[in-house]
């Protein structure tokens, strides 16, 4: 029998976004329906950042082994089990997977409902021949591997995001399209855990990053083996005994054969079968139109997350979440800010950023200041044998902070002392003054802050008072 659902928010996509504001939600004794027609916790843990980050802290073993010598440890040839590589992506997948749960989130009250949601009208969303008529609906589904249309693409067995995880047998030669993030994450990880690789990419890899910095991941990724074509066109894909993938390359048409294709080529939003129309909800190519709120162009309904058309990350889906139960639930007018949000590259080494790049800083900025340490510099990267990388620090003319990038071992967790840094409007005095432990990465950034003041360390001025201290003080 048709059933009819009133509650208070109505959560559509149990990803990292629609799990954030559901948990929340239900913390304050809201009602809450949430609706997954997939798997519990979306792309980030079945398909995303979990399965990504465990595979390639197997290929970072692998290579850690490889590189012991240098340490005086004699071990240097890994023998890679690729089904149990595999086994160790899931059992981290399935340690993860409660806190997403199904079973979770109907023990904090919130119903949960398996299928496809739709909207009828502009306030009802049809899930089977369940209706569920909420006072806001937040949409959260996500986005999914976007495919070119490349001619014979369809006609053999390419692999994207949400089937690579699955071999549990090491790829001969794989062949990535698709030079971004994603795609050299994947490249890296299945070259150090012994498969041949080479990524096609049709314009710059990394291309929205620092290109100084992303330069030293490509040089590490070219030491590691891995084939990076830029600028190369695919212009079509043939099937044999092996897969060829023909590019335009610079002496006309080239073919590169292998055995398993990747497609990580870009991502479109999950808007399809929604029923956006019927809700008057407005969306592009891109994704849901929203504004700082992330209420869509139908008041009652928002749009978080990868679906929304911003940066898509998980990080993103959870901050928009916190501003979605902010306004939804408190009515407060808080609004989306994007100049303090880091992404991060996980290749070795990794390439961090948060705020500017040098190249939009120079835009927006008439002078900035150029920041820079090298890790070599660095007491325990020396330690570690990570001595590739540097940080650069971008900052206005009067020493606040507009945007950092790191290129390095643990980059990732450096970066956070930077985007607290923008995020609440720091000067670089106050990155070069705190005291930071002895001997650790961290310290790279606070050596970068000090340059900015060594010109004044020279300056006649200063030398004057030190003169003037030293002879009466
Ligand atoms: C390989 C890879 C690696 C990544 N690594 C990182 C990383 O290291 N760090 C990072 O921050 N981000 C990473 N990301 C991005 C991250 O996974 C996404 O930004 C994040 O998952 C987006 O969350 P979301 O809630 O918007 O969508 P999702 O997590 O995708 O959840 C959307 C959910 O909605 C469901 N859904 C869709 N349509 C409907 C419908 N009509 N009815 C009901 N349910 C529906 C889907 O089944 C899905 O479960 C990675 C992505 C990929 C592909």
């Amino acid at each position: 029998m048709a059933e009819l659902l009133t509650p208070d928010i109505c959560v559509i996509g149990a990803g990292s976004g629609g799990l954030s504001v559901a948990a929340a939600a239900a913390a304050f004794d809201v009602s809450v329906v949430l609706i997954e027609k997939g798997r519990m916790g979306g792309d980030c843990l079945n398909y995303g950042c979990v399965p990504s980050k465990a595979l390639l802290a197997a290929a970072r073993r692998a290579d850690a082994i490889r590189k012991s010598v240098p340490f005086g440890i004699a071990l240097q040839f890994p023998t890679v089990d690729f089904a149990k590589v595999n086994a160790h992506v899931h059992r981290v997948i399935a340690a993860i997977a409660p806190n997403d749960s199904r079973e979770r989130f109907t023990g904090l009250r919130v119903r949960v409902i398996e299928g496809a949601a739709r909207f009828t009208d502009r306030h009802t969303v049809a899930v089977g021949d369940i209706q569920v008529k909420a006072r806001r609906f937040v949409v959260a589904t996500g986005s999914a591997p976007s495919v070119p249309s490349i001619p014979g693409l369809a006609d053999v067995p390419y692999l994207t995001n949400e089937t690579v995880f699955e071999l549990t047998r090491c790829p001969e030669h794989l062949i990535v399209i698709g030079g971004g993030p994603i795609g050299l994450e994947m490249a890296q990880a299945h070259r150090r855990l012994g498969a041949e690789v080479t990524v096609l990419e049709a314009a710059a890899p990394l291309a929205k990053d620092d290109p100084e910095c992303a330069a030293i991941v490509l040089d590490q990724l070219a030491r590691d083996g891995v084939a990076v074509r830029a600028h190369a066109k695919v212009l079509r894909v043939e099937s044999g005994e092996k897969l060829r993938v023909v590019v335009a390359g610079t002496n006309g048409e080239e073919a590169i054969e292998g055995s398993h294709l990747l497609v990580a080529a870009g991502r479109r939003a999950n808007v399809d079968g929604l029923g956006l129309d019927a809700a008057g909800v407005r969306f592009e190519p891109r994704g849901i139109v929203v504004d700082r709120r992330m209420k869509t162009s139908n008041r009652r309904v928002y749009a978080i997350g990868d679906v929304a058309g911003g940066p898509q990350f998980t990080h993103v889906s959870n901050y928009h979440a916190g501003l979605v139960i902010r306004n939804a639930l408190f009515g407060l007018p808080v609004r989306a800010r994007y100049d303090a949000i880091p992404w991060v590259t996980f290749t070795d080494p990794e390439l961090a950023q948060v705020g500017l790049t040098e190249a939009a800083a120079r835009q927006r900025h008439r002078r900035i200041r150029v920041l820079r340490w090298p890790y070599h510099e660095n007491d325990r990267a020396q330690a570690e044998r990570e001595t590739r990388g540097h940080i650069k620090v971008v900052t206005a003319r009067n020493g606040r902070i507009l945007g950092v990038t790191i290129v390095g071992a643990h980059a990732g967790e450096l970066v956070t002392t930077w985007t607290l840094a923008i995020a609440n409007k720091l000067g670089i005095k106050a990155i070069a003054g705190i005291v930071m432990p002895y001997p650790t990465l961290s310290e790279i950034g606070k050596r970068a802050a000090i340059g900015y003041f060594t010109p004044s360390l020279t300056s006649p001025w200063l030398r004057r008072i030190i003169s003037f201290v030293r002879r009466f003080g």
